[in-house]
């Protein structure tokens, strides 16, 4: 199974002439990288007020939530002092105003970046961005909440130490990815989760009016309320100074190692206790397993390699929307065959090594080896000077490029062999159906986390499953085989219990979902001493918690939208053949399938 029936003579003109634009594409978009441009332009900022710092919307880094609206607010405040944070939260508690904070990038699909209603007040850390202190005796460093991981690494490495484990992307600020538990990919020692090595926050919550409305609260590591406040959703109030616990700087071997899907479903418990930093990227349609074969090496190993993932690299703004306007062509009007030769002439003009580089300019070869912090996470479409949006991260709202999903989901390392045999025989039933289903310059990311003691971390030791895939610009617009991830994550959530990224999903993943948190209680307890009022709650959050109401939208093609499981063929869009019908090999799943798949 598994093998692609595309011929060129099976193709139509059309779709030859549909491949012929793909592979010119791919062969520019590849000159572009290896060139490796100059500039690009940053991200924008994903606050935007009408009248100075009031009036205000707020937005994340794709310019899209994930029911597609923008939220709004009364104002916003950029305090760039822990004193100016105090006063900020104080001011909106004494007005009982909702509040949230808003970080510089806001990479969050879900509407977690919203304060609730619509007149709250947003606080930005954009401001609140240096290392207050780094003890290189004691392997700690301490920063404010806004630092973006790019410059919380090097201020580490500066100082000779290590963060061992963080996402691979270094747009991400301290503050937001604790709150949404985010991670790299580990099960050794604490495991792959940046939580796991905080050992202090300072937290800024609203108090009495005795207190002056706002207090800062110091959890040392052993403080039992670190549990609530380390992966927190932002809900139980601002953190403002972060301690993490670092190691000396060591460097790592990377080798990306290419085998058949043979053993899979065995490798997926074991390939994490083998390599510290061991992840896998499983490429269905070609019917492949790339591992990771990652381990720490002394720091006096040779070797200055750089972990440029090609993902995060900037990219000519003309090629951005160039190449989406073919891919909206493939993916609305295209054929299996058409998407399969557009995928498989992609991944033969990709990067070596995803991008990964011997020196920092080019892949020589395996292993490549390199400090820590250049391996461990990357993103040099924020880092350029501005250039006028000649040039850009991928997903750039302000040009009409990459628009995806993220699904993010973990399944207990118990249960993975179970759920990679199902995955595999979806893939079975139809594999030409992943080339439009997936995003497939990259494939299904798997990644480690260990069990956590944070109440909304993961409870067991798990497999973290990463997937993009195409988001249409039209609302409701179904894309080609949609079911195909539909089925991956109603079967992972559903029948192996699995939980969501906080960060990332459509909203249909997160309905129920605490439920399955143990200690979910145990956060809630702590939200409401810390925050009575739920200032720092919004509808979203109310949604996810569990406290009010349910994330899912119910309404015409919401299954489409991903804000609702279908149970009715008007959630999915029968006007252009896309009915709701039950799982392939999850039988339990409710899907919107095309007619001619079904
Ligand atoms: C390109 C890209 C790559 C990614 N790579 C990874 C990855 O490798 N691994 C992974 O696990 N995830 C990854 N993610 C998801 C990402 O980790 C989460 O979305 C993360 O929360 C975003 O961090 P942020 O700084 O943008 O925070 P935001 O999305 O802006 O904020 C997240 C939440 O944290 C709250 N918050 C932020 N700062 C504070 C603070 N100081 N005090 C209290 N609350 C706060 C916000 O109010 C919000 O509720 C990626 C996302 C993108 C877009």
């Amino acid at each position: 199974a598994g093998t692609h029936s595309f011929e060129k003579s099976a193709m139509s003109q059309g779709e030859q002439a549909q491949t012929r634009a793909m592979k010119s594409l791919a062969a520019v978009l590849l000159v572009a990288i290896l060139l490796q441009l100059a500039g690009c332009s940053p991200p924008p900022d994903p606050v935007t007020c009408t009248d100075g710092t009031s009036n205000c919307t707020v937005t994340n880094t794709y310019g899209s939530f994930t029911d597609r609206t923008i939220c709004h607010a009364a104002n916003v405040v950029y305090p760039s002092t822990e004193q100016e944070l105090v006063a900020a939260v104080a001011a909106a508690a004494s007005a009982k105003r909702k509040m949230k904070v808003a970080t510089k990038h806001s990479h969050s699909g879900p509407k977690l970046a919203c304060p609730g209603g619509s007149e709250g007040t947003i606080i930005s850390t954009t401001r609140l961005n240096r290392t207050v202190s780094i003890d290189a005796e004691r392997q700690l460093i301490t920063v404010e909440s806004g630092m973006v991981l790019r410059d919380l690494i090097q201020a580490a490495a500066a100082a000779g130490l290590s963060l061992p484990h963080s996402p691979y992307w270094y747009g991400l600020t301290i503050g937001g990815l604790l709150a949404t538990g985010a991670h790299g990919s580990g099960l050794w020692g604490k495991g792959g989760a940046v939580h796991e090595y905080v050992v202090g926050l300072r937290i800024v919550t609203p108090a009495p009016a005795c207190d002056g409305f706002a207090m800062v609260r110091e959890l040392g590591a052993d403080h039992p309320d670190l549990d609530a406040a380390k992966v927190s959703l932002g809900v139980v109030g601002v953190v403002s100074q972060v301690t993490l616990a670092l190691q000396p700087l060591f460097k790592r071997s990377v080798t990306f190692v290419e085998r058949n899907e043979s053993d899979f479903t065995a490798q997926v418990a074991e390939w994490g206790r083998l390599h510290e930093f061991a992840d896998m990227i499983w490429q269905p349609q070609h019917n492949k397993v790339i591992y990771r074969e990652d381990d720490r090496v002394d720091v006096s190993a040779p070797g200055n390699g750089v972990g440029g993932l090609f993902l995060f690299r900037s990219v000519p703004t003309a090629l951005l929307v160039g190449g989406r306007a073919i891919e909206e062509q493939l993916q609305e009007n295209g054929t299996d065959i058409a998407r399969c030769a557009a995928e498989q002439e992609g991944a033969t003009r990709q990067l070596p090594a995803f991008g990964f580089t011997n020196d920092g300019i080019s892949f020589t070869g395996y292993p490549i080896v390199g400090y820590q912090h250049r391996i461990q996470a990357s993103g040099s479409c924020i880092d350029g000077p501005e250039d006028a949006l000649l040039s850009s991260c991928a997903w750039d709202p302000r040009i009409r490029g990459s628009f995806m999903y993220n699904s993010g989901f973990s399944v207990a390392l118990s249960k993975a062999p179970a759920f990679i045999a199902d995955m595999l025989n979806l893939r079975d039933l139809n594999p030409d159906a992943f080339c439009g289903a997936l995003d497939g310059r990259v494939g299904l990311v798997l990644r480690y986390v260990k069990a956590s003691s944070a109440y909304l971390g993961k409870h067991e030791d798990s497999i973290d499953v990463d997937i993009l895939f195409y988001r249409s610009r039209t609302d409701g617009m179904p894309h080609a085989h949609a079911d195909v991830v539909d089925e991956i994550e109603q079967m992972a959530l559903g029948k192996y219990g699995g939980l969501p990224h906080w960060g990332k999903n459509r909203n249909f993943a997160f309905d129920g979902a605490i439920a399955r948190y143990p200690k979910a209680d145990k956060f809630l307890k702590v939200k409401s001493r810390y925050d009575p009022d739920g200032l720092f709650s919004s509808e979203w959050t109310d949604q996810v918690l569990g406290i009010n109401g349910t994330p899912n939208i119910i309404e015409n093609r919401c299954a489409i939208e991903g804000l609702c499981i279908c149970s009715d063929d008007s959630h999915c869009a029968p006007e252009q053949g896309y009915f709701c019908r039950l799982g392939k090999v999850y039988k339990k799943a409710r899907v919107c399938s095309s007619e001619e798949d079904y």
